[in-house]
C-alpha cells in the first residue's frame, strides 16, 4: 500500500441524522452502491468513493434528508494545474489507460450562442402576435429546385426531390440503442410521432418493436454498419451517413461486449458479448467520390424515395468538407459541434478536437452561399443546442433545423452526472441493465419530450413574431437579426454579423 492510487472522493454524502428516517429508499435508488444501512450501530453509512452525484437519491429521499455536494478536499490546485487535470495524471499514473468521458466538452472555450443577441421590431414593421396571428414552424429539409419549372402549356412542375416534413426546425439527434436504453428510444419515437419531428436510431440498428415509427425515424448508417440491412432502410423518413461525431471527430465507436446483450446484440446483428466497434474511417470512403457513390447506392437501394443526410463533425475546413458533401448527391448535411453530447468518448478528444458549431454553421452556410449550391442541400445544426434562443440563433446563421440530444435526455431525467460510458445510469437511460431501464417509464419520458418540445415551439412563435417574421423559414440565413456582443472583428466576420450597437 503507497497511498500513491488513493484519489479522496469528489463528491460527499451529506446526510442529515436529525432528518433521516433510515428508510433506505437511498439504498435502493442508488446504482452505485453508494449507501447502506449498518444494522451492528443502526445508522446510514456512505461509500463515498463509488458517487457519481446523479442526484438520483437525493430526488428520492422522503425526508429531504439528503445532499450531495462537492468535497472539497484534493490535491492543492492552481490556474494552470487544475484540481481535474491533477486527479486526471493521477488516474492515468495508476491505469496507464486512456481516460473515457461521456456526455459533451464542459471546457471554458467561448459559448458564442451566448455572445449573440436577437433583434426586434419597434416602429416600423411592427411586432406579430403569435397568439392572434398565423406563425408559420414547419420546416422542409431536403434538396430544392433552383427556379420553379413549367411544362410546354406553362402549368407549374412539381417534381421535388424526396423531402422531410417537420413542425418545429427540431429533431433528436443520432442516440444509439445500447448507448440508452430501449425505454429511452422508446420515449424519444413517440415523442417524434406526436410532435411530427424525427428522431435518430444511431448507428444501433431500429429494435422491431419501433419499426412502426417509421415515418418520424431517422436510420443511420455509420461505418460498424450495425443493424443495416434492406427492410432497416426502407423503414425510415430518412437515411443518415455518419462520417464524424462532434464530440469525437476522427474516431470511432465502441461500445463493450458487456452492454450487447439480447436485444441490443439482435438489433445491431452481432453476437452477444462482442465489443462493438465502429472503425474511425468507413472503408470504403476516401473521398467525396467514394461518399458519393454510398449517398447514391443507399437512393438506390430505397427508390430514390429517402433524403440522405451526411452527418459530419465540425472541423478546422468544414465549409470545404460541406462544399464535396453537397456535391456528392447527399440531400441533407448535419454539422455536429464539439460541444455535442456522447455515451463515451475519450477525454482528450472530446475536449480538444473539433471547433464550435456557431462558427461552423456560419462559415458553411457562407460557402455554400457563394458556391451557388446552398439550395442544393439543408443544413442541421447541432452540439448543444440549449434552448428555443439557441435554435432561433442557428437558423438566423443558416440552420434549416437543429438536432437535440442533451436537452432530450435531461427532460427524460438525466442530471449531467457524466458517467453513461459506465453503463450505470440510476435514471435508467444511459443503461442496459433490465432493473435500472424500467425506470425510465416512456409514457413519462415522451410526455416529457413533447411538454419541452411544445414549449420550445411556443417560445420559437415569440421571438418570431418579435421580429416580426411570421415563419421560421423566412429567417433561416438572416443574420441580421443577429448582433454579437463581446466578440472580436474575426470572430464577427466568421459569424457573418455585426456588433451591438452597429
Ligand atoms: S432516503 Fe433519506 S431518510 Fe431514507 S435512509 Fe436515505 S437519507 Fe435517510
Ligand atoms: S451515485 Fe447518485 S444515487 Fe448514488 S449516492 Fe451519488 S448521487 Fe446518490
Ligand atoms: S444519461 Fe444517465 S449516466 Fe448519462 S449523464 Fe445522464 S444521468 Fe448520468
Amino acid at each position: 500500500m503507497t497511498g500513491l492510487d488513493f484519489i479522496y472522493p469528489e463528491f460527499e454524502v451529506v446526510r442529515d441524522a436529525a432528518r433521516c428516517t433510515a428508510c433506505r429508499a437511498c439504498v435502493r435508488q442508488c446504482a452505485c452502491g453508494v449507501h447502506s444501512f449498518d444494522a451492528e450501530r443502526g445508522v446510514m453509512t456512505s461509500d463515498e468513493t463509488k458517487c457519481v452525484n446523479c442526484q438520483r437519491c437525493v430526488s428520492f429521499c422522503p425526508a429531504r434528508a439528503l445532499k450531495i455536494v462537492k468535497s472539497g478536499c484534493g490535491p492543492r490546485d492552481n490556474a494552470n494545474w487544475s484540481g481535474d487535470t491533477i486527479r486526471e495524471i493521477y488516474r492515468q499514473a495508476s491505469s496507464g489507460g486512456v481516460l473515457l468521458s461521456s456526455m459533451g466538452n464542459p471546457g471554458p472555450q467561448p459559448v458564442y450562442w451566448d455572445r449573440m443577441l436577437i433583434n426586434a421590431s419597434q416602429v416600423t414593421n411592427p411586432p406579430i402576435d403569435p397568439l392572434r396571428e398565423p406563425m408559420e414552424t414547419q420546416v422542409f429539409l431536403g434538396r430544392k429546385p433552383d427556379a420553379a419549372a413549367r411544362d410546354a402549356e406553362g402549368r407549374l412542375v412539381c417534381s421535388l426531390p424526396p423531402q422531410i416534413r417537420l413542425s418545429m426546425p427540431v429533431m433528436f439527434s443520432a442516440m444509439s440503442y445500447g448507448s440508452i436504453s430501449y425505454n429511452a428510444h422508446v420515449s424519444l419515437a413517440r415523442a417524434a410521432a406526436e410532435l411530427g419531428i424525427l428522431y435518430n436510431t444511431g448507428e444501433g440498428g431500429l429494435h422491431e418493436d419501433l419499426y412502426r415509427y417509421g415515418a418520424n425515424t431517422v436510420v443511420q448508417v455509420a461505418s460498424g454498419r450495425f443493424g443495416v440491412h434492406e427492410r432497416y432502410l426502407e423503414a425510415g423518413a430518412a437515411i443518415e451517413i455518419k462520417m464524424g461525431q462532434g464530440a469525437k471527430p476522427g474516431i470511432g465507436g465502441h461500445l463493450p461486449g458487456s452492454k450487447i446483450i439480447g436485444d441490443v446484440s439482435r438489433t445491431r446483428m452481432i453476437p452477444e458479448g462482442t465489443d462493438a466497434i465502429s472503425p474511425a474511417p468507413h472503408h470504403d470512403i476516401y473521398s467525396i467520390e467514394d461518399l458519393r457513390q454510398l449517398v447514391f447506392s443507399l437512393k438506390e437501394a430505397t427508390q430514390y424515395r429517402k433524403p440522405v443526410i451526411v452527418k459530419v463533425a465540425a472541423v478546422h475546413n468544414i465549409a470545404a468538407i460541406a462544399s464535396g458533401i453537397a456535391r456528392s448527391g447527399a440531400d441533407i448535411i448535419a454539422i455536429d459541434g464539439f460541444r455535442g453530447g456522447t455515451g463515451a468518448a475519450p477525454t482528450r478528444i472530446r475536449d480538444n478536437v473539433g471547433i464550435p458549431i456557431e462558427l461552423a454553421l456560419a462559415a458553411v452556410d457562407k460557402r455554400l452561399r457563394d458556391e451557388g449550391i446552398r439550395g442544393s442541400v439543408s443544413l442541421l445544426a447541432g452540439g448543444s443546442i440549449r434552448s428555443a434562443a439557441d435554435v432561433v440563433k442557428a437558423v438566423a446563421l443558416g440552420a434549416d433545423a437543429c438536432c437535440v440530444a442533451t436537452a432530450a435526455l435531461l427532460a427524460l431525467g438525466c442530471h449531467l452526472c457524466r458517467s453513461c460510458h459506465s453503463g450505470i445510469c440510476s435514471w435508467g437511460i444511459a443503461t442496459q441493465r433490465p432493473e435500472l431501464v424500467k425506470r425510465l417509464d416512456p409514457e413519462v419520458g415522451s410526455r416529457r419530450l413533447v411538454n419541452l418540445m411544445t414549449a420550445w415551439r411556443r417560445e420559437i412563435m415569440e421571438i418570431l413574431g418579435g421580429m416580426g417574421i411570421n415563419s421560421i423559414e423566412a429567417l433561416c440565413g438572416n443574420r441580421l437579426m443577429l448582433r454579437g456582443v463581446g466578440l472580436h472583428q474575426k470572430e464577427l466576420d466568421i459569424l457573418g454579423i455585426a456588433h451591438a450597437g452597429e
